[in-house]
């Protein structure tokens, strides 16, 4: 039989590119290019490769031009099957013909002219976007520095040249690429001595096409295969009483020190961390980390001058890495916009492993971000996971540990996108998609291609099995997602938040950044070369943060905010369940519940009088109340905060002025009494104004009043802020011993969630209405830190 071109011959046999599979012998190989995935793949191929030479790629039109005109213009060289038109700037087409002739007749034609414009037509390619390769690589380094890439980049012509280069600069090279495989190579040979039938599989940057030179080589030692190996052996030796098998090699492998089916990983790692540092030439630097979350052998290799890891648990990154090679075959586009974003987040200080304060988003979860953007492009660039899925054939379907990781193997079974947006505008899209984006209250999801309600994680892991509405195959979740300031639901894994490691403040940062992208993506420096000479496009994107100059001009107002984040993961369970409930709602409910807290601070623990407020406050308040007292307003299992008519409405600006007997401790009182008039939207709450006296300076010296007072009382210490009664106590000191202020202190608070749907955050602006003694400043400065640690404890003990 002759081999055709998807198959390769092997030491273990042959492999078949198209289908990525191992066929062990002649017979086997036989069956399966005979066999129906083989053949459909091969039909599918053909398929997408005719729809390529049906159609022509038509540029030079005006931008009203509209599908109909190109469709009847084109209709002169035979039927037009359809017309793709570039969305955003109505200046490409791609015109397809039902036969490859007419694409050639449109093709012969010298010129062409629609509406009194020369149309171009050229042959419709899938650009693989790799630019020429100009003059000799620096093949001793390969590490380009920032200068030397910003130097070339400012030569290009155009913001998508700049992103090719970038991919062009940072790529493995066939010559880099060659080194990790034959030290691949060289592992499995030594590897096999030891474990018989054992696999190196390669996976993560150095295979899933987004790999830079310094990248390192992750492997996964698959023992599948030994464990068989190993037990076929155990139970001829019991057979025969002999400790050697002919048809089981065990000869005199490691294997005799170690029962594969009964080792912990860390047993089988110190044997792996052994056999590397005596078997393999050039590996040094062995060390095994056997806590971490996955059990790792680190080692580095001195003449590849790379870093390597060897994991053996690993199946599902093995397979998000083909997903992630997948993604990058379906649309060209990806690695320039991933290698551009990874060095942009890079120099920001917001993924890698540089030793900068806080943890950092990893490169996978970064490369997870770009693609669940492109899902979110109109017409979207990539399909979900899920749609993925049922593109797949019957023999594609894959498992492991119980999560559904199918996907077609092949590139091409995926049609084509619609969406003909160029490099440049991908690229400032992405930093207006995040800018805005509400990651503390949404969970991405790749596999569904948008986001999931932060509300569908907040139950109980009980109530998500019991109320889970999917049809179908309901996807495992033992558990559900550690929540956290960033939210990404790994594809496969879907109990994993792969960046449940970021903190809020890199999470803020990484915000910022995409702000101040947007910003600068807009401006003429981005889209244009400079024809002064000036840097332009993506190198003023690549600026480090410190060098980037001041980050906004200082903003008088923005001084005096305190912000309050939406923390899912240290809310009580009862609180949880409420918001869950409350469905779109949640915003709105999560808003009422700060502004509760925010007001008992002011109120209760700072003693502060209210001289006015909104509507709101008293529903706040009420509805605060009927919480504890779990009367009817109390959100119950069958109603949503929606059907109940639990709304809070706020007159904006329409101040409340308190009546006497409002005033002081009664406040609460007089207010609870009424009927709550709860009559508008919680998904758009309105904002809360309240404005509060102080006489005292409570703020001074409470580090010293609070260690005096839990000295005289068997109280455990709380940190500040961790405790409302030594909190209130404190005060209550203060205001009894220390001098009053000559005039009393006043001040407007504001409070609003930030930014509608792109953020749960409640965002309070100060502003001193009465400060004649210039206490203010203090007093603000002291509630930066007080009041979210403050009304963190009091949301703490919510409903509970
Ligand atoms: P680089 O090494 O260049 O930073 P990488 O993609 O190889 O990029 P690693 O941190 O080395 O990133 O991880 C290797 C692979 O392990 C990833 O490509 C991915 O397949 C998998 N992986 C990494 N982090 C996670 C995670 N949080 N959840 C699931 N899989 C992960
Ligand atoms: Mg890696």
């Amino acid at each position: 039989m002759e081999l055709d071109e998807d198959i390769q011959t092997t030491q273990r046999g042959f492999h078949c590119n198209l289908c990525v599979v191992n066929i062990p012998n002649k017979p086997s190989l036989e069956d399966h290019v005979k066999g129906k995935k083989h053949q459909h793949l091969l039909r599918l191929r053909a398929q997408r490769k005719a729809q390529e030479q049906n159609s022509v790629f038509v540029s030079g039109f005006k931008p009203d031009t509209s599908q109909t005109d190109l469709k009847e213009y084109f209709a002169q060289f035979g039927p037009v099957s359809d017309v793709i038109m570039d969305k955003q700037k109505g200046v490409y087409a791609i015109v397809e013909f039902s036969e490859p002739q007419n694409a050639q007749a449109a093709l012969a034609q010298l010129q062409h002219q629609l509406n009194g414009l020369k149309l171009r037509v050229k042959p419709r390619e899938r650009k693989d976007f790799k630019l020429a390769s100009r003059g000799k690589h620096d093949s001793k380094t390969h590490q380009i520095s920032l200068d030397k890439l910003n130097y070339e980049l400012c030569k290009t012509s155009s913001v998508n040249e700049q992103m090719l280069k970038v991919v062009e600069s940072f790529e493995l090279k066939d010559n880099e690429k060659k080194g990790r495989d034959l030290l691949v190579q060289l592992l499995q040979e030594v590897f096999t001595e030891f474990f018989p039938d054992c696999q190196i599989v390669p996976f993560g940057s150095s295979v899933n096409s987004f790999g830079i030179h310094s990248c390192d080589l992750d492997l996964f030692l698959d023992l599948e295969n030994t464990k068989g190996f190993q037990a076929c052996a155990k139970s001829s030796e019991a057979q025969t009483g002999e400790n050697q098998s002919e048809d089981c090699r065990s000869e005199d492998s490691i294997l005799s020190d170690i029962d594969l089916s009964t080792a912990t990983p860390a047993e089988v790692l110190e044997l792996v961390a052994v056999i590397l540092k005596k078997c393999v030439p050039g590996v040094h630097k062995v060390q095994t980390l056997s806590t971490a979350r996955l059990p790792v052998v680190k080692f580095s290799h001195r003449e590849l001058n790379l870093h390597g890891d060897i994991t053996i648990n690993n199946r599902l990154a093995v397979r998000n890495t083909r997903f992630l090679q997948l993604c990058s075959g379906i649309d060209s586009r990806l690695r320039p916009l991933v290698y551009t974003i990874r060095l942009w987040a890079k120099q920001k200080q917001l993924a890698g492993n540089l030793s900068g304060p806080g943890p950092l988003l990893n490169n996978y979860a970064l490369t997870l971000l770009v693609i669940f953007y492109l899902q979110n492009r109109d017409p979207p660039v990539l399909p979900s996971v899920n749609q993925l899925k049922n593109m797949a054939c019957e023999e594609e379907e894959c498992i492991i540990e119980e999560w559904d990781c199918t996907f077609p193997s092949q590139p091409f079974i995926v049609p084509p996108s619609k969406n003909t947006e160029d490099l440049c505008t991908l690229l400032s899209g992405f930093f207006t998609f995040y800018s805005k984006f509400d990651f503390s209250a949404s969970m991405v999801s790749l596999r569904d291609g948008h986001v999931l309600p932060i509300t569908d994680f907040l139950q109980s892991d009980e109530e998500a099995v019991n109320t889970s509405e999917a049809s179908g195959p309901k996807p495992k979740r033992s558990s559900a997602p550690k929540l956290g300031p960033m939210n990404v639901l790994d594809p496969f894994e879907l109990n994993h938040n792969v960046a449940g490691n970021l903190n809020e403040r890199t999470q803020k940062n990484f915000k910022r950044e995409c702000c101040e992208a947007e910003k600068y993506c807009r401006s003429l420096q981005y889209q244009q070369k400079s024809t002064k000479g000036k840097f332009w496009g993506l190198v003023r994107l690549f600026v480090l943060p410190s060098e980037a100059g001041p980050r906004s001009h200082v903003d008088p107002e923005k001084i005096m905010e305190v912000s309050i984040p939406f923390k899912a993961a240290v809310l009580p369970e009862p609180l949880r369940a409420q918001l869950a409930l409350a469905g779109k709602g949640f915003r709105g409910l999560w808003f009422v519940k700060v502004c509760s807290a925010v007001h008992m601070v002011f109120h209760e623990v700072l003693k502060c009088s209210p001289l006015a407020e909104t509507q709101t406050t008293a529903v706040c308040q009420n509805l605060d109340k009927a919480d504890r007292d779990g009367n009817e307003m109390e959100v119950n299992n069958n109603q949503s905060v929606e059907d109940s008519g639990l709304q809070a409405k706020g007159e904006t600006g329409k101040k409340r002025p308190l009546t006497v007997e409002e005033e002081g401790p009664s406040t609460s009182t007089v207010i609870q009494a009424k009927k709550p008039k709860l009559d508008a939207d919680l998904e758009h709450p309105e904002p809360v104004h309240w404005i509060w006296s102080q006489s005292n300076r409570v703020w001074a010296g409470r580090r010293k009043v609070r260690r005096d007072l839990l000295k005289t009382s068997d109280e455990t210490s709380k940190p500040e802020g961790g405790c409302v009664d030594i909190e209130s106590r404190v005060t209550q000191s203060i205001v009894e011993k220390e001098e009053k202020l000559q005039n009393s202190l006043e001040f407007e608070v504001h409070a609003e969630v930030v930014g509608g749907n792109e953020s749960t955050e409640v965002v309070l602006r100060f502003h001193p209405s009465h400060d004649t003694a210039g206490v203010f400043q203090d007093f603000f400065h002291f509630l930066e830190s007080f009041l979210p640690k403050m009304a963190e404890t009091i949301l703490g003990r919510a409903g509970s």
